[in-house]
């Protein structure tokens, strides 16, 4: 049987998605044998140019995790596609933005204003900043250009599969590759482009915590309270993203005693994951006019409790949210006056 082609990239992400891909123990044998790994920048010694060489569709399929950050992203993004069957939008990151994703909440000159002129390490009293085209007497320098905002994969590429997960779990590439592999040997059908390897359910769903219709008046942080190891965190007044996002990690955070904070993303009918959220955390106040009910005021303050809203319920998701990055409102410009 003919090998199949393998390639992972690295693009803007904490590498935590190419130990996972190592992570799957002796199925690792399993990919050595079906598959030729032919680009890894981590882990297997083949260059850019080496891809450049390939035949266009020569790599059966590309694992690309990370969000594209800048131009050397996006530049590898598109040429992988240029020479891959499939692409996997591989990670939480790739998919949605991820954590670095959180980064829209800024623009590009104030987070390098910070990172080079005001962090306690920061010497720069003539303020120099990286500058992506440099004549040194040893020869011109380039280095890639940082872009104004975090994109997700599919923002710049078209993704034929979608992975999630911070990274995701063993079970989903272990099953992702036993699809491939099935594909391969005995011509099974690949799943439809665009599919999501993960669950079709919300994490509730797979959750083993308690529910009951028990109503909230108070919002906590999860170190403000003893939690209840049984019980739903949001009964217990704990924001834990369950009800808006997809299930397929087995409820890793909460069996940790820890509320979810959405890494695998919204489910299928979800459009917007902390939308979706918010709502979910709105039919769980008892609002009302009646004693001990929550009035309008009520809401505004218990809301008010959440110290970082969109790092709670966007952590992972901002650069494919409808919000997609801050927008700073534009100064209303003064007609000019009539002479
Ligand atoms: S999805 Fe998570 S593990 Fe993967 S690169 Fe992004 S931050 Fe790292
Ligand atoms: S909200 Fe969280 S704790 Fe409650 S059932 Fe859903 S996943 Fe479990
Ligand atoms: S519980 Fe939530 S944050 Fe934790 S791994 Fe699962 S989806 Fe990700």
């Amino acid at each position: 049987m003919a090998k199949i082609r393998i390639a992972q990239y690295w693009g803007a992400g904490c590498g935590g998605c190419d130990v996972a891909l190592l992570d799957i123990d002796e199925k690792i044998l399993g990919v050595a044998e079906m598959a030729d790994i032919v680009f890894w920048p981590i882990a297997v010694d083949a260059k850019l140019k080496d891809v450049e060489a390939m035949p266009d569709g020569y790599i059966t399929a590309t694992f690309f995790n990370g969000a594209i950050r800048n131009s050397e992203n996006e530049h590898v993004a598109k040429l992988l596609r240029k020479k891959s069957q499939l692409v996997v939008s591989f990670g939480s990151c790739a998919c949605f933005g991820g954590i670095p994703g959180l980064a829209n909440m800024y623009t590009l000159k104030e987070i390098m204003d910070y990172v080079y002129t005001k962090t306690p390490s920061s010497d720069n009293v003539e303020r120099v900043f990286p500058t992506p085209h440099w004549k040194a007497p040893e020869g011109d320098l380039e280095i890639p250009v940082m872009y104004d905002q975090v994109f997700t994969l599919d923002h710049v590429i078209d993704v034929d599969y979608y992975m999630p997960g911070c990274p995701p779990t063993t079970n989903l590439i272990n099953e992702f590759l036993g699809i491939v592999e099935k594909h391969v040997k005995e011509g099974a059908p690949l799943p439809p482009k665009g599919s999501v390897i993960a669950s079709q359910k919300t994490l509730c769903d797979e959750c083993p915590r308690t529910r009951t219709v028990k109503k909230v008046d108070k919002i906590f942080m999860p170190y403000e309270i003893d939690i209840d190891p049984k019980k739903c965190m949001l009964e217990q007044g704990v924001i834990c993203l369950g009800p808006s996002t997809r299930a397929g990690c087995g409820a890793k955070c909460l069996e940790g005693n820890q509320p979810c904070r959405g890494c695998m993303g919204p489910t299928a009918d979800v459009l917007d994951q902390g939308g979706s959220m918010l709502s979910a955390l709105a039919s769980i106040f008892s609002i009302g006019n009646g004693e001990g009910l929550l009035n309008e005021d009520d809401i505004m303050e218990l809301m008010l409790q959440v110290k970082d809203p969109l790092g709670t319920f966007y952590s992972y998701t901002m650069p494919s949210s409808i919000i997609k990055r801050k927008v700073k409102e534009r100064k209303a410009t003064t007609a000019p006056k009539e002479a």
